[in-house]
Formats: structure tokens, C-alpha cells, sequence
């Protein structure tokens, strides 16, 4: 078994500096909010508010925010990623950090943000990285300032795929656990070869290499995400969920909003 201690470097990140600007120039389109989906994240924001969104491949929502006259934070753990973002955005829209966002928010950020916003992004979360991601939104966030997260509940067709041919091969245990609904796409081996679906025009040989690096992703239900976020606590402060919005265009896909709310006392 492996531990992490909070100072383990996320190896994550190494998957992600794979990839760069492929995930938007060649990557799939519905891998990416649509402008309906965009729309629902913008919902009431208004202009001039402190907004963070983790993920710098969520380059669309970055520039939909910039557009609103947002002031726009990105963090993102891979070097590339927040590199080809820069790159990608007018000099000086907005402040692109590296930062780990499974890890306590940065200094100069705690406690500072209105809206924390990302796509999918706690679908690429373990277990651990679930509980400790929402807890580094969390702290980024303003007293009464919001978490906006799509989430996609329940399996992926890849995963359904991979599932049915460990299940033929009777290797299914090596890499999901279905109690705790863990697909570990380093463990799948010849699985994840031989089930790989395309993404947009991404090489399969370098898509291959992107899931081996993902590593350990746990899928949710409704009920696994709130009881998340009414689990979260970082000094005193935890999350409130306010809506689940479905997202009309993706399948099981819905919107989480919470709010950043005392729960301590005098906290
Ligand atoms: N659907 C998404 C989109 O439209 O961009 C993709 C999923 S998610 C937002 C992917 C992004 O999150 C990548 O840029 C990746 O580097 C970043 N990321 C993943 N885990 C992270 C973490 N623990 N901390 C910070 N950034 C992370």
C-alpha cells in the first residue's frame, strides 16, 4: 500500500505535462464545457469579482470569466499546463500560479476568493485527493464565497469497457475496487490498451501514457459528493451545498455549488 504524507509531490502533475494545449487545440470537445455549461458557471458572478479556477486546461471558462470582467486566478500542478495557458491568453489577463490544489491554498490567496470554479476536475481525484481537493477550494474561498464543480456522476464509458474485460479476463480486482468505485488506470495494463477510446486527434500511444499517469480515479454518486462536501472542514469553516444543477448537454453530469460557511463557534 502507498501512503502520502502532506508532502508528498502529486505525481499526478507528470501526466498532465504530457498533454498541454493538445487537451484544447486536439482533445475531445465534450471533454470541454460547452457554452451552455459556461453560462451556468458565469450565473450571477458579477463583474469585478475575485474568481479562481483550477484547471488551466479549462482555457474556455478562463476567457469566458476574463470576458465578464472577472478577475481571474488560475492554478493548475503541471508546469505545462499553466505554461501553454500563459501562452494561450492575452499578457497580463490574468495571474496563472503552479499549486497543487489537494494542498492548503497558497498564502497570498487564503480566504480571498469569491467563486472557485473547475469542470470535472474532481473526477481526476482519488479518495484522499476528493476530501483534501474540496478542503483546498474551501480555503481559497471569502467567507460566503462559492464552489462551483461539475462533476460527472457514475462511470465513463471507458471505464465500463475496461470493467468488462477484466471482468472476461478475470483481472478485474488488479485495477478497480468496486466497493469504493477506484479505477486505477497505472494497475489496468493490456485492460486500458485494449479498451482505450479516442480522444479528439490525441496520439493513442501519448493517451495511453496520460491515463497510466492518472493513476487512481474514483467515481461518484450524488450522495458521495454531498456527503464531501458537509465533510469538509478547514479552520472552523466548511461547505454548504446550495444547488446541483444538471448540465443539459452531458450525461450525469451536474454542477455542484456550495458556499464557504462558519461551523465552529468564534472560528
Ligand atoms: N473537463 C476539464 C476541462 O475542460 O479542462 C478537464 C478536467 S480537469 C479541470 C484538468 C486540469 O486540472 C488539468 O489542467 C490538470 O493539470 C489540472 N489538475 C488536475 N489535478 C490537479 C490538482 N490536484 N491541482 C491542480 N490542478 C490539477
Amino acid at each position: 500500500m502507498t501512503t502520502t504524507t502532506e508532502n508528498t509531490e502529486n505525481t499526478k502533475s507528470a501526466a498532465w505535462d504530457l498533454i498541454g494545449s493538445l487537451f484544447w487545440e486536439s482533445g475531445r470537445t465534450t471533454a470541454k464545457p460547452s457554452d451552455e455549461e459556461i453560462g451556468l458557471f458565469l450565473d450571477g458572478i458579477p463583474a469585478g469579482a475575485r474568481c479562481t479556477v483550477i484547471g488551466a486546461s479549462t482555457k474556455d471558462l478562463v476567457e469566458a470569466l476574463l470576458a465578464h470582467g472577472a478577475q481571474v486566478t488560475v492554478l493548475d500542478f503541471s508546469q505545462r499546463m499553466c505554461d501553454d495557458l500563459r501562452e494561450a491568453l492575452p499578457v497580463g489577463s490574468c495571474r496563472v500560479l503552479r499549486h497543487d490544489i489537494t494542498r492548503p491554498a497558497p498564502d497570498e490567496l487564503r480566504g480571498t476568493q469569491q467563486f472557485v470554479l473547475n469542470d470535472r476536475l474532481v473526477n481526476r481525484f482519488s479518495e484522499t485527493e476528493a476530501r483534501r481537493g474540496l478542503e483546498g477550494m474551501l480555503d481559497l474561498l471569502a467567507d460566503g464565497g462559492q464552489i462551483r464543480a461539475s462533476i460527472k456522476l457514475g462511470l465513463y464509458p471507458m471505464d465500463e469497457r475496461m470493467i468488462a474485460t477484466g471482468r472476461e479476463r478475470g483481472c478485474l480486482d488488479r485495477f478497480y475496487d468496486a466497493e469504493a468505485k477506484v479505477v486505477d488506470f497505472s494497475a489496468a495494463g493490456d485492460v486500458l490498451d485494449d479498451a482505450l477510446l479516442p480522444h479528439g486527434d490525441i496520439d493513442p500511444e501519448l493517451l495511453l501514457e496520460w491515463y497510466r499517469g492518472r493513476g487512481r480515479e474514483q467515481r461518484f454518486d450524488h450522495e458521495d459528493i454531498i456527503a464531501l462536501l458537509e465533510r469538509a472542514d478547514v479552520a472552523g469553516r466548511g461547505l454548504e451545498p446550495v444547488s446541483a444543477t444538471e448540465f443539459g448537454q452531458a450525461p450525469n453530469t451536474r454542477m455542484y455549488t456550495a458556499a464557504a460557511v462558519a461551523t465552529r463557534r468564534g472560528a
